[in-house]
């Protein structure tokens, strides 16, 4: 099959012969709100050290933010050799236009031949608007990496209603980007004796240029965070409602946790879109995950199977989810549920 050659946008054609060769490492953009870090952050370096790794190139971090030195050591801790960060009082909170100023001003100093952000929203947001400035692609939430000997980033998706997975190549120009999909990888174990250094950044930015203002934040109120939960309790048609949904939601309480479920679930209307872990959902890696009445189809396994630790609960004792459960119990939900909540109501006191 003939091979096009894709042109950049009219406005975005690099001026002259470009010297693709001069970009190298791979940067992690690390995503935090008011210090509190990402856990797609800490993922994707551990990821990108494999392939920095495979490259035999540096592996880098960009932090933004106020009062954020804190998270550029611990970036040190979680792989990265060489931290930017750009810290400033008008960074302190994520607005597009300055965030994507910074890290558009870094690419274009530092070079690095792959630029990875987090799939969330913040992410998502920023390296759309840093890739309308780049003569460059960007392919958005990959759940699968790798780098071939060509040094080309292999950036993997579901496609075509996720019932395929496409590999998509940015051939022709550097930075390769791509936004990732939280709770696929794994963070490295934190180590505080990494060695890394840390490379201030000043901000490109006059801050009087800067259109939008930041007046306050209103934490949404009972937002769903399955991707930074410690314990998820899940359910699926076995839960036979919204009130069964409840017995879920007061164990997942109990244990600080969040409420998941299967797509069978949600799609019979008992609960929202947010709360859906698998293909089509959220991708999933707490501590403690518990399906209750799910029967553990691939499209749900593979977005929790990375959990610590699985708990099953359903009465099927063929149900394929006992066979990737840590521990399988064999009873009725509507019994196991509220005993489990008694249990760890009772330890808690
Ligand atoms: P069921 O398969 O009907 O299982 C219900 C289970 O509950 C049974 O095992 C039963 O034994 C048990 N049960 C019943 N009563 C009780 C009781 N009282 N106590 C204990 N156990 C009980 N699914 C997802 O979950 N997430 C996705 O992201 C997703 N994406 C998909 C994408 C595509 C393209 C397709 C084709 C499918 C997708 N699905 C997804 C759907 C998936 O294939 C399954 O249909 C779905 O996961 C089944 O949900 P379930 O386990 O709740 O229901």
């Amino acid at each position: 099959m003939a091979e096009t050659k894709r042109k950049p946008a009219v406005g975005l054609q690099p001026e002259g012969d470009v010297d693709w060769s001069a970009y190298r490492g791979v940067m992690v953009v690390l995503e935090q709100r008011r210090g509190k870090v990402a856990k797609v952050s800490w993922q994707l370096l551990g990821e990108s050290r494999r392939l920095a790794d495979k490259l035999d190139a540096p592996l880098m971090a960009l932090v933004i933010g106020h009062d954020v030195e804190d998270i550029a050591r611990q970036a040190i801790g979680y792989g990265a050799e060489r931290v930017y960060l750009c810290d400033a009082p008008e960074l302190a909170d994520y607005r597009t236009r300055p965030y994507s100023r910074v890290c558009l001003h870094v690419i274009r100093t530092v070079k690095p031949e792959i630029v990875l952000f987090g799939a969330t929203y913040t992410g998502r947001d920023l390296a759309g608007a840093i890739a309308t400035h780049l003569p460059t692609g960007l392919t958005a939430d990959c759940t699968q990496l790798d780098v071939d000997d060509n040094r080309l980033l292999l950036a993997s998706r579901p496609a075509f209603s996720e019932k395929m997975v496409a590999t998509i190549l940015c051939k022709q120009f550097k930075p390769q980007m791509a936004t990732v999909r939280p709770g696929v990888f794994q963070a490295l174990p934190f180590d505080e004796r990494r060695m890394g250094e840390i490379i201030r950044v000043t901000p490109p930015l006059d801050p009087g240029s800067i259109r939008t203002e930041v007046l306050g934040f209103v934490e949404a109120v009972n937002r769903v965070n399955l991707e930074d939960a410690d314990v998820i309790v899940a359910g699926g048609r076995g839960v036979g409602g919204k009130a069964g949904f409840e017995l879920l939601a007061q164990l997942a309480a109990a244990l600080g946790g969040q409420v998941g479920a299967s797509r069978a679930a949600v799609d019979l209307g008992w609960i929202s879109h947010d709360h859906q872990v698998g293909q089509t959902g959220t991708t999933v890696r707490p501590k403690v995950y518990i399906a209750a009445g799910i029967s553990g189809a691939v499209q749900h396994v593979v977005g929790m199977q990375n959990a610590e630790l699985i708990v099953s609960v359903n009465k099927d004792p063929d149900a394929p989810i006992h066979q990737i459960a840590h521990y399988a119990i064999v009873g009725d939900l509507f019994e196991v549920i509220p005993a489990l909540t008694e249990a760890v109501r009772a330890a808690r006191t």
